[in-house]
């Protein structure tokens, strides 16, 4: 049996497992995803161990998409522009390749399935992780007129600011001095692409009259399906209010198929994954 998995911590709220096991099944395949959490301190020996153990594949999530890149054999050339990975391979020898399906499975979903496209579009930004580089990078390449960008880290703005500058020399990066800030230049597309959200305890970290009608707001959240920024943009009658559940299933679907090589069930997985939010 080939074994697959998440690594990340927390890992408990994640809907990966459901959706791969799903198409697994339907395929007939002898294959199991599992949910690994692991300690900040132990992620090199964990992830060695992982590697040793046999395992196939893996999705990397908050807060490993960047750190683990150091602890790979290889590295792709999208994953390395993007400087994160969701994905590794890791072949019969053990040897792992890190690949990023985050940012097309966020543009596939927001294109196909919300109906929007960036090109010459005012984009903001709510963090500068792992997720946010991803996504950033493939609006960059997407030709958004403006991407404005908010992390509590100030250095790690400046950095990917300087890594979009590459990917697209014509278009207009900001940095935001606060979440506010982010929301002033009044964007087309809002994105949390940070954990804010995940937690019962949060809330929202700039003041809601910013939230406009013009706006399609796009929450990288989706466990809980409704977070406050999405509550709040309902209320207001935003344009387009989303959670991270589109974008969830196609980045594991790209994932499915680094592996696999093979094409996955695409409504089988999408399936698994509302039977899931009907029952929370
Ligand atoms: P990450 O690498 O830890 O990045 C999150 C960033 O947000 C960090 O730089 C963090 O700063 C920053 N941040 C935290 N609180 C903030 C605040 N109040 N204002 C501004 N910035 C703040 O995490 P990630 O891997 O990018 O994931 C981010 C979120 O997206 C998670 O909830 C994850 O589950 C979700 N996600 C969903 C999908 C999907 O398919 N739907 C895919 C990828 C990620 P510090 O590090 O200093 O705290």
């Amino acid at each position: 049996m080939k074994i697959f998995g998440l690594i990340g911590f927390p890992v408990k709220h994640s809907y990966s497992a459901i959706m791969h096991n799903a198409a697994f099944q339907a395929l007939g395949i002898d294959a199991r995803y599992e949910l690994f959490e692991i300690q900040p301190q132990k992620l090199e020996v964990e992830l060695k161990n992982k590697l040793k153990q046999g395992v196939s594949g893996l999705n990397v999530t908050i807060p490993y998409k960047e750190k683990v890149i150091q602890f790979l054999d290889h590295i792709d050339e999208e994953a390395d522009l993007i400087g994160a990975v969701n994905t590794v391979k890791i072949d019969a020898g053990g040897e792992s390749t890190g690949f990023n399906t985050d940012g097309r499975g966020f543009i596939t979903h927001l294109k196909e399935a919300v109906g929007f496209d960036p090109k010459g579009k005012a984009a903001a930004v709510l963090g500068a992780g792992g997720a946010a580089k991803a996504l950033t990078a493939i609006l960059a390449k997407s030709k958004a007129k403006t991407i404005s960008i908010f992390d509590i880290d100030s250095q790690k703005t400046k950095e990917l600011i300087e890594r979009l500058k590459i990917i697209c020399p014509q278009c207009l990066l900001k940095e935001a001095k606060d979440a506010n800030d982010l929301l002033s230049g009044e964007p087309d597309l809002l994105i949390n692409a940070t954990p804010i959200g995940m937690s019962k305890s949060d809330h929202l970290v700039f003041d809601p009259t910013l939230l406009q009608k013009k706006m399609v707001v796009y929450d990288l959240v989706y466990n809980p399906a409704q977070t406050p920024l999405l509550i709040e943009a309902k209320a207001r009658g935003c344009a387009g209010v989303f959670n991270g559940l589109g974008m969830l299933l196609y980045q594991g679907v790209l994932a499915f198929r680094i592996w696999l090589e093979a094409d996955p069930p695409i409504d089988v997985m999408e399936e698994a994954l509302r039977e899931v939010l009907t029952k929370t």
